[in-house]
C-alpha cells in the first residue's frame, strides 16, 4: 500500500503498519495513525485545500485515506457561525458555534468518524460493519454502510430515544438491544469482534475512526480565516473529539498553515456522567469508571477509552472541565434555540450549559474568542423536551377565533 500513513502505538511507538487492530500487543496501549510529515509536506498547503470541493476529504493527506477511495459523499464543512445573542446572555463577547447538528448525512458529528472507518472497513475487505453506540454512531454507520452496500449489525443499550432507534433501522440496518448500559455493549462487542470478521468501527477499526474528528479542528481554523481561537468546549462521551480537535490544531502549526498558539480546551459532560471531568477538577491521573445516569444519552460513557488523553489534553493547555445538571442541559438547549435558531440536541445543551458555568467561574474570558462545539441535531432527542411547552386547543378557523385567542394570548403573557 503506497500511503502515507500507519498504526503506531501511542505509548511504545511500534509501527503496526495498516491492520484492524486498535491495541498495541506488546504494551495494551491504543494505537494511533501516525503520518509521514515529510511526504505530506508541500501538498497540505492553504491554497491546495481551498481549491478542493467543500466537504472533509479536502484534508486528505492528514486522514487515513487509502490509495484512490472516494467515497462520493460530502461529510463536514459544516457552518461556523457567530452567536452573539447567545454570547450577551452567558457573557462572552466572541463566541462562536461550529454547527454539527447538521453534518451530512445524519446530523451529528458522528458522520467525519464513520466516513474513515468505512474507508478503513473496505481496505480490509470487510463486508459486515458494526458498532455499539449511544446512538449517533448507529444513525451514521447504518446510513453510510447502506450507501456504500455493507451490512450492518448495530448494538445499542435497550433505553436509547425512540428517534435514534427509528433513525438506525430505516437504513436497513440490523439493531441489536441490550439490557444493559452502553460500557455492557462495548464490552460484548469486542467478544463478538474477536469471534466474527466484522469492522466494528470503534473497536478494530477504532484509529482510523477517531482521525475523523480531527477535520472538526480544521474546518474551524480554515473558517476564522487560517487562524486558531482561544478557547473550545467541547462535549466528551469517550473523550476521543477533544484530543482529536487539539491533535488538528498542532498539525497544522507543525505544517505551517496557522501560527503557533495555545488554545484552551474545555470539557464538558453530564453530572449524571463525568468521569472525565471528575479527574480534571480532581486533578487524578486516572479515570474511576461510573454508572452513567444522565438523559444525555449520546455521552453516557461511564468508562471512556480516551479519558485520559482528554484529561492530559485539557490540562496541558491551561483548561477545564464541567459538568453540569439534567435540568441545566434542557435549559442550554432552550437558551441556544430561542437566542441563535441553532436547535441542539442534549449533549450541546451540555456544551452550552457548562460554558456557561466556565464563564461565570472567569475560566473562560468574556473578550476571549470561544467555539462551542456543537455535535448533534435537537430532533432526535425531543424526548429530553417532553412537557416543556403547553399546546393550546385547536380554534376554528375563522378570524373572530383567531383575534379572541389572540386577546387570551396577550392576557395571559401580561398578567405572566
Ligand atoms: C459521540 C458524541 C460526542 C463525544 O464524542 P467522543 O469522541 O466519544 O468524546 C459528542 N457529542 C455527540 C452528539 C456524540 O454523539
Ligand atoms: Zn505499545
Amino acid at each position: 500500500m503506497r500511503v502515507n500513513y500507519s498504526l503506531r502505538c501511542r505509548e511504545c511507538q511500534r509501527d503496526y503498519g495498516n491492520i484492524p487492530s486498535s491495541i498495541c500487543t506488546d504494551c495494551l496501549a491504543p494505537l494511533e495513525v501516525h503520518y509521514d510529515m515529510d511526504a505530506v509536506r508541500g501538498k497540505f498547503t492553504r491554497e491546495a485545500i481551498t481549491a478542493r470541493p467543500a466537504n472533509l476529504w479536502r484534508y486528505a493527506e492528514l486522514l487515513p485515506k487509502p490509495e484512490g477511495y472516494d467515497s462520493g459523499l460530502p461529510v463536514g464543512m459544516t457552518p461556523l457561525v457567530k452567536v452573539p445573542q447567545l454570547g450577551k446572555k452567558i457573557g462572552s463577547r466572541r463566541l462562536l458555534v461550529k454547527n454539527d447538528a447538521v453534518c451530512f448525512p445524519t446530523l451529528s458529528f458522528k458522520d467525519r468518524v464513520v466516513a474513515m472507518a468505512l474507508a478503513a472497513a473496505k481496505n480490509f475487505g470487510f463486508e459486515t460493519v458494526s458498532c455499539s453506540s449511544t446512538g449517533n454512531l448507529a444513525n451514521s454507520v447504518a446510513a453510510q454502510a447502506a450507501r456504500h452496500g455493507f451490512e450492518a449489525w448495530i448494538f445499542i443499550p435497550a433505553d436509547l430515544e425512540a428517534a435514534k432507534v427509528v433513525g438506525t433501522q430505516v437504513y436497513g440496518a440490523r439493531v441489536t438491544r441490550i439490557a444493559g448500559n452502553y460500557d455492557q455493549v462495548n464490552r460484548l462487542c469486542s467478544q463478538i469482534a474477536d469471534r466474527y470478521r466484522w469492522g466494528f468501527v470503534n473497536i478494530n477499526l477504532r484509529p482510523y475512526y477517531a482521525e475523523g474528528s480531527k477535520t472538526v479542528g480544521y474546518e474551524i481554523a480554515e473558517q476564522l480565516g487560517w487562524r486558531l481561537p482561544d478557547n473550545v468546549v467541547v462535549p466528551m462521551a469517550g473523550g476521543s473529539l477533544i484530543t482529536k480537535i487539539s491533535k488538528a490544531f498542532g498539525e497544522l502549526v507543525t505544517l505551517g498553515l496557522v501560527e503557533a498558539k495555545t488554545v484552551k480546551f474545555f470539557g464538558a459532560q453530564a453530572t449524571g456522567c463525568s468521569p472525565i471531568a471528575d479527574a480534571v477538577k480532581n486533578s487524578k491521573d486516572e479515570i474511576d469508571p461510573q454508572k452513567p445516569s444522565t438523559i444525555a444519552r449520546s455521552l453516557a460513557i461511564g468508562n471512556p477509552a480516551d479519558g485520559i488523553y482528554a484529561t492530559r489534553v485539557i490540562r496541558s493547555s491551561g483548561g477545564w472541565a464541567e459538568d453540569c445538571s439534567d435540568p441545566d442541559i434542557v435549559g442550554g438547549i432552550e437558551l441556544l434555540a430561542a437566542s441563535e435558531g441553532i436547535f441542539t440536541e442534549t449533549a450541546g445543551g451540555v456544551t452550552v450549559a457548562c460554558a456557561q458555568s466556565l464563564l461565570a467561574q472567569g475560566r473562560i474570558g468574556t473578550d476571549e474568542e470561544t467555539v462551542l462545539c456543537i455535535t448533534g441535531n435537537g430532533l432526535k432527542t425531543t424526548d429530553a423536551l417532553a412537557g416543556r411547552f403547553e399546546l393550546d386547543d385547536a380554534i376554528e378557523p375563522k378570524i373572530a377565533a383567531f383575534e379572541k385567542y389572540m386577546g387570551n394570548a396577550v392576557a395571559a403573557t401580561a398578567s405572566a
